[in-house]
C-alpha cells in the first residue's frame, strides 16, 4: 500500500495528467437487451474531482459498480494506471466507497469501525490507533472513539463514514450520493468538508449525484448523463455557460425555452423567427437547417426588462404576469404571444422595474447569452 503524505498532497490536479483511470467505450447491460450504459469513454487524471450527474435511472451507480467490480462490464474496458480492472480482483482495486446508506457496523464502537478496513489490511496495532486517531481528528470527532453508531447524529455517522473510506488512504474513492440522507443545511456542510478533504488528500474521486448544485460546487468536472449516454462532459462553469444541447441546458440551472424555427445559420450564430414573428440571434448548438423547428434557451438572469437600458441584440415584447420578491433578487413572470412562459431574475437593486399587471415590456437579452437547440 503506497501512503500519500497528508500535508502535502496539494489541491491542484495536473489537468495534464490523464490516464490515471480510464473508461473506454463501457458498455453495461443487466439483461443482454437494453443497456443501460452505452458507450461510457472518460479519461480521469489523478487528484480529479468527477462528478456523474444525471436523473435517476441514468446509469450512474452502474458505473461506480463496474469500477469497484461489483458488476462486470458488457463490453468495453475500465484501466486504473494503465491496467485493465478486469485483471485486477475488486479487494485489489484499493477503492474506498461512500454510499447513501453505507451502514457502519453497530455493534462497533466508532474507532473499532475505522480500524476494520486496517485490520483487513493486516495492518499492525499501534499503526492502525494512530490512524484511527489521525482520521477521527480529520473528520472533527475527536473524542468520539468510543460511543456506538446509534449515539451519533446522522450527519456524524455519515462523516464516520467518510474516514472510514479514507483511512487506507486509497488513491481512488467513490461516492454515491453520500449526503442524500441529510437536510440541506448539513449537506452543505458536508459539501465543504468533502472538498476540504480532497484538497487536503489529493485522492481521486467519482461522485455521483442527482444535485446540480451540489455537482456545480464540488467538482472539477461533471459529465451530464441520460439514458446511459453522457451528454456533455465539462468544467461546471463551461457547462452552464455552452450547454451542448437542450438537456444539459435544462439539468443544470435554470432555463427559459423559446419555440422557434430557423430563419438561417451565419458563422457561429443563427437568425431565429420566435412568437409573434419576431427574429432573435443566438449562438449556434446543434441545429443547422433553415425551416427547421428549434428552442432558443436563455437564463433568466441573462434576460432584461428594457426601461432605459439600450444596446442588446435581441428584444421581444412579453406581458407582464407577476413578480415576486426573493429577498437578494427579484422574479418577474411573463407571457409571449404563443403563450409561452418566460422568468426573468433581476437584482433586487434601485434599478429594478416596477410594472403593472398586464403591461407589455420589451425583454432584451445578448445573442452570446443565448442558443438555439434541435427540438427533438
Ligand atoms: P442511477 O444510479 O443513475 O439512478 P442505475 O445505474 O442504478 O441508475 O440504473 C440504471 C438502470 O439499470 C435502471 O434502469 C435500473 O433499473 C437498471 N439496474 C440497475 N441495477 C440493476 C440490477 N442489478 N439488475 C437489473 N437492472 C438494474
Ligand atoms: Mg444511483
Amino acid at each position: 500500500m503506497t501512503r500519500s503524505n497528508g500535508q502535502d498532497a496539494g489541491s491542484t490536479f495536473a489537468g495534464s495528467e490523464t490516464g490515471f483511470l480510464r473508461f473506454v467505450d463501457v458498455k453495461k447491460s443487466y439483461d443482454r437487451k437494453t443497456l443501460v450504459v452505452n458507450g461510457f469513454s472518460l479519461d480521469v487524471a489523478k487528484g480529479e474531482f468527477i462528478t456523474l450527474l444525471g436523473p435517476s435511472g441514468s446509469g450512474k451507480t452502474t458505473i461506480l459498480m463496474l469500477l469497484a467490480g461489483f458488476e462486470s462490464v458488457t463490453g468495453g474496458d475500465i484501466e486504473i494506471d494503465g491496467v485493465p480492472v478486469t485483471r485486477i480482483a475488486p479487494y485489489d482495486r484499493n477503492i474506498g466507497v461512500v454510499f447513501q446508506n453505507y451502514a457502519l457496523f453497530p455493534h462497533m464502537t466508532i474507532s473499532e469501525n475505522l480500524a476494520y478496513p486496517l485490520r483487513a489490511r493486516k495492518m499492525g496495532r499501534q499503526a492502525i490507533a494512530s490512524l484511527v486517531e489521525e482520521y477521527l481528528s480529520l473528520v472533527e470527532l475527536d473524542g468520539f472513539a468510543n460511543r456506538f453508531p446509534a449515539q451519533l447524529s446522522g450527519g456524524q455517522r455519515q462523516r464516520v463514514a467518510l474516514a472510514r473510506a479514507l483511512i487506507f488512504e486509497p488513491a481512488l474513492v467513490l461516492m454515491d450520493e453520500p449526503l442524500g440522507a441529510l437536510d440541506k443545511k448539513l449537506r452543505e456542510q458536508m459539501q465543504f468538508e468533502i472538498t476540504r478533504l480532497h484538497q487536503k488528500l489529493g485522492f481521486t474521486v467519482i461522485y455521483v449525484t442527482h444535485d446540480q448544485t451540489e455537482a456545480l460546487t464540488m467538482s472539477d468536472r461533471i459529465a451530464v448523463f441520460n439514458d446511459g449516454v453522457v451528454q456533455q462532459c465539462a468544467s461546471p462553469d463551461e457547462l452552464y455557460e455552452r450547454p451542448r444541447n437542450a438537456f444539459v441546458a435544462n439539468f443544470i440551472g435554470e432555463n427559459n425555452m423559446l419555440p422557434g424555427e430557423v430563419v438561417e445559420t451565419v458563422g457561429a450564430k443563427v437568425r431565429v423567427s420566435v412568437a409573434n414573428g419576431k427574429e432573435i440571434t443566438a449562438r449556434l448548438a446543434d441545429v443547422s437547417s433553415a425551416g427547421a423547428p428549434c428552442r432558443i434557451s436563455v437564463r433568466p438572469e441573462k434576460m432584461f426588462i428594457k426601461t432605459d437600458r439600450t444596446g442588446y441584440d435581441n428584444e421581444i415584447p412579453a406581458k407582464f404576469i407577476v413578480q415576486h420578491y426573493v429577498g437578494d433578487f427579484i422574479r418577474y413572470y411573463f407571457e409571449l404571444d404563443d403563450g409561452t412562459e418566460v422568468t426573468v431574475k433581476l437584482l433586487n437593486d434601485l434599478d429594478a422595474p416596477k410594472l403593472g399587471q398586464g403591461e407589455i415590456a420589451g425583454l432584451m437579452w445578448q445573442a452570446s447569452d443565448c442558443y438555439a437547440f434541435n427540438t427533438d
